[in-house]
């Protein structure tokens, strides 16, 4: 690989590395005509076919810019949409395929935004899946609303096991008073 700075063609590779959970070799190199460092980053190709037919690698970036969009005015920060590209990656990746088609990126962006956000989950799946009538928004909602109410099932369950442990929240009456008698001596 030839040398950014001056163009040389060969450079020394002085450390390798990897990195994103092995996903990536991220390797330092330096260029023996102007002693100056750069890294380069391997990964597996991954491209993404599109519509046209045309094809481009794949780009967290791209994922984090089109999901940005449906989180305008939602709480989501830059981080969590960072998380939710690696995520996509990872999801596209584990398949094994070296290209997959830009709709299956779409797919694959829609459990972890849900997770996210629901209001974002809901414009992105709008756009994504072509909602074109209120009882697709309807029936989107109602799934949303069927996997709250499992959700919910979950925590009390879990709750009314803590309760227990816990003995009495704000809500809770207050305990009965204990009376112990002791034997004197
Ligand atoms: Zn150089």
């Amino acid at each position: 690989m030839h040398c950014p700075f001056c163009r040389h063609p060969d450079s020394r590779v002085v450390d390798s590395r990897e990195a994103e959970d092995g996903a990536a070799i991220r390797r330092r190199r330096s260029c023996p005509e102007c002693g100056r460092r750069f890294t380069t980053v391997e990964t597996a190709s991954l491209s993404v076919l599109k519509r046209s037919g045309a094809t481009e690698p794949f780009s967290r970036a791209k994922v984090v810019a089109g999901v940005r969009k449906a989180c305008s005015g939602r709480p989501v920060g830059e981080d969590a949409l960072a998380v939710l590209a690696q995520q996509v990656e990872e999801t596209i990746r584990a398949t094994g395929a070296a290209e997959v088609a830009a709709h299956e990126v779409g797919l694959a962006i829609l459990p972890p935004l849900r997770d996210l956000d629901e209001v974002a989950y809901m414009r992105f799946a709008s756009v994504y899946r072509a909602f074109d009538s209120l009882a697709d928004f309807e029936a989107e909602i109602l799934a949303l609303r069927a996997d709250q109410v499992l959700d919910e099932a979950a925590e009390a369950a879990f709750a009314d096991a803590s309760a227990v442990a816990r003995f009495g929240g704000a809500h809770d009456p207050a305990p009965p008073p204990v009376h112990a008698s002791f034997a004197a001596p």
